[in-house]
């Protein structure tokens, strides 16, 4: 069993800097949990503390039933990558990956054997007798994965492990760590500041800001029901759009109106939101929420305003259009059809059943 258990963490630096505040997560036996955030929200800190290389200031760290606090890092039975690959450059490839196994005194066909199997899991057999210094940074970040795996330890932590690597690398590295994850099967904690490696890659994620946790759940979960404001804005790519208005009644129904137009509520959001009347609030619809009415059939979404094209940006499969109103803009994701022009004004409906709602104080989603 390797189950990671932290109880209201807390760090302060000696600086006093309250770097982690009061962090409570579980990582389920052989569960892959993805720690992100943006940069300084404390996410290293976490990791480090999890793997004995900082202190703890306050709270609990278990490893599987074992309160592992004061625990030295060689007894926790873990392995780290680092995204700077660590890896000593005197030494042959083979030579690193099977370093911590001759510090334990495993004996030479063992190592061997070990190596081997990484090696060939990671598909650098035939480098093994290269310097890293003759390698290239994904060989290198694969090799730092292959000592990790030799250790077969109960729990690997990564931080940033494909931070160096070219976007094509990283993208063939993401896919290869999660097949690895299937392969072993053991408790991953990875630390990224990259949103789209935690969509892909976790089980769960934990959305961290200012050394506070802010949501805890699924990928999907977490983007189709977003805590809040910074968690809305943090996962998704093109961002979501936020618009503030206020809730006002008309003909009857409620509608949202942010000045430039104004976009009625579905049954539902209009029961939940009705303390919100005459009342700020905030809306946030994601770009592939929007539709060019010219291609999508207004019955199928009534709710529509008019806006001028500022910014195409086709991208092949699909285009990006930043569009404006008199106080607003706002990106739409569109399929490839017709590409509008800069300059042209366009009719732009929505899902209105996909938009969320915010307090605008407590930035809390309140639908
Ligand atoms: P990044 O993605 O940039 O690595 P992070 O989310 O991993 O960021 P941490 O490295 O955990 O952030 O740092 C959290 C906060 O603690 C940051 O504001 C950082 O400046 C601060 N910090 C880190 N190390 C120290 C230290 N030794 N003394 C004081 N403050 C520190």
């Amino acid at each position: 069993m390797a189950k990671i258990t932290v109880n209201n963490l807390n760090k302060f630096y000696d600086n006093g800097f309250h770097a982690v505040k009061d962090v409570c997560f579980t990582a389920e036996d052989k569960e892959f949990v993805v720690l992100v955030g943006p940069s300084g929200c404390g996410k290293t800190t976490v990791l480090r503390m999890i793997a004995g290389l900082e202190e703890i200031s306050s709270g609990e760290i278990y490893i599987g039933e074992a309160l592992v606090n004061k625990m030295p890092p060689k007894e926790r039975d873990i392995a780290m990558v680092f995204q700077n690959y660590a890896l000593y450059p005197h030494m042959s490839v083979f030579e690193n990956m099977a370093f911590a196994l001759k510090l334990r005194k495993e004996n030479k066909e063992e190592i061997k054997r070990k190596v081997d199997f990484a090696a060939h899991m990671l598909g650098i057999e035939s480098m093994l007798k290269r310097k890293p210094g003759q390698l290239s940074g994904g060989q290198r970040q694969r090799v730092a994965l292959g000592r990790a795996i030799v250790r077969n330890p109960k729990v690997f932590l990564f931080d940033e492990p494909l931070s160096n690597l070219d976007a094509k690398l990283r993208v063939a590295m993401r896919a290869e760590i999660v097949k690895l994850h299937h392969t072993l099967g053991n408790t991953m904690i990875y630390v990224t500041h990259d949103q789209v490696e935690a969509m892909t890659m976790a089980d769960r994620i934990v959305v961290m800001k200012d050394g506070i946790i802010h949501q805890i759940d699924t990928p999907l979960n977490i983007y189709n029901n977003p805590a809040n404001i910074f968690v809305a804005g943090f996962i998704g790519s093109p961002a979501i759009n936020l618009s503030t208005g206020k809730l006002a009644a008309k003909d009857g129904a409620l509608v949202f109106d942010n000045g430039d137009y104004q976009l009625a509520l579905t049954p539902d959001q209009a029961k939940v939101l009705a303390g919100y009347k005459d009342k700020a609030i905030i809306m946030g619809i994601r770009p592939e929420d929007l539709y060019d009415a010219r291609f999508d059939s207004m019955a199928e979404f009534p709710a529509s305003f008019k806006a001028e094209v500022d910014v195409v940006e086709p991208l092949g499969n699909e285009y990006h259009v930043i569009l404006k109103t008199e106080n607003q803009m706002f990106t739409a994701r569109f399929d490839p059809k017709e590409l509008p022009r800069m300059g042209q004004q366009l009719e732009i409906t929505l899902d209105m059943a996909k938009a969320h709602f915010f307090d605008p104080e407590s930035e809390a989603n309140i639908f």
